[in-house]
């Protein structure tokens, strides 16, 4: 097993769905990254940072999962990112209210010494010069997946496109991935950003699944169809947490392992979405996975004669 290095906001997050609202709760890409990745036993460390306002509680929480907290800085007179957003109704959409910086405006990341030979790195949407940063600190990683988001792009287009340059996989959604390239066909679009530097692109299709893409070749993973989807915030860090969390188990990196990753990272995702912030990650047995993903087979395994 490798470690994995996970960046990322750890947040107070305020949700809206048709379903409800909530006060501020527990979010952050790095949080259901680091949840996610915990399912799979691997000795992952969070780098981040919140303020004096974060309870103890929820760092604690991420401890017991097995996820070593030493590169979270606590700043004790700040406070701790914020992001707010409502969905529509169709659940694919959203619209941000509120990303209030805070600590994060100044935060400066330290990779534990003991995390700086890890084989795995995933940077989590953050400012993409503290995603560099991170890389920078890394001696000799195999693997290197970056997450980022359309703010990212409207923000630091050119700090992006640098980290961009450095990483092996992207994970990104259809609309970013169209923003990115100016293409409006997805296929075109993954040969862009494979231009770009990283070797695979894996594009988030939300409730339609998701495409990895690497040479000339390109596999699909659906999403689960679920009755009910009640709060999709996460999703995508829950899918890059699974993907991430299973190749820093299975320390086999080659386009075959990623679309087992996939799966893994999907069938991670339809949970998140099933109730509010983290918590369905927090109470997610192995037999609920693992009887997941038999799903998952089933959902997409056909026989067929070919003549
Ligand atoms: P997702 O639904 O996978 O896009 O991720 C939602 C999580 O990302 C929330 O928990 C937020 O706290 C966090 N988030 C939202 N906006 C940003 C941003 N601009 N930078 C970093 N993290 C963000």
């Amino acid at each position: 097993m490798s470690k994995l290095v996970i960046v990322g906001t750890v947040a107070f997050d305020a949700i809206e769905t048709p379903f409800g609202k909530t006060d501020k709760i527990l979010g952050g890409a790095a949080t259901f990254i680091g949840l996610a990745a915990s399912q799979f036993g691997v000795k992952g460390a969070i780098v981040s940072v919140v303020g004096g306002d974060f309870p103890q509680s929820y760092i604690d929480m991420l401890s017991s999962r097995g996820l070593d907290v030493s590169g979270l800085e606590i700043v004790k007179d700040g406070k701790t990112f914020f992001w707010s957003g409502k969905y529509h109704n169709d659940m694919n959409s959203r619209d941000t209210l509120a990303t209030e910086l805070n600590v994060l405006a100044e935060f400066d990341p330290v990779v534990p010494q003991s995390y700086r030979d890890s084989e795995v790195v995933m940077l989590g949407n953050l400012h993409p010069l503290i995603q560099l940063s991170v890389i920078e600190q890394m001696e000799s990683p195999k693997l290197i997946v970056l997450d980022t988001m359309n703010f990212w792009m409207d923000n630091a287009l050119d700090e992006l496109l640098r980290v961009i340059s450095k990483v092996d996989v992207i994970t990104i959604n259809d609309e970013e991935a169209r923003q990115l390239t100016g293409e409006y066909s997805l296929v075109v679009a993954a040969q862009k950003i494979i231009q770009m530097g990283p070797s695979y692109v894996v594009i988030k299709k939300g409730e339609h699944g998701a495409l990895l893409f690497h040479n000339n070749e390109i596999f699909f993973a659906p999403a689960l169809p679920l009755e009910e989807v009640f709060d999709p915030t996460g999703a995508g860090d829950t899918f890059a947490g699974g993907f991430t969390g299973y190749l820093a188990r299975t320390r086999d990196y080659s386009f075959e392992n990623m679309k087992t990753a996939i799966i893994n990272g999907s069938a991670l995702a339809s949970f998140c979405v099933e109730k509010f912030g983290t918590e369905r990650l927090l109470d997610l047995s192995n037999d609920e996975l693992y009887l997941r993903l038999q799903q998952f087979k089933s959902l997409t395994q056909f026989d067929i004669e070919l003549t």
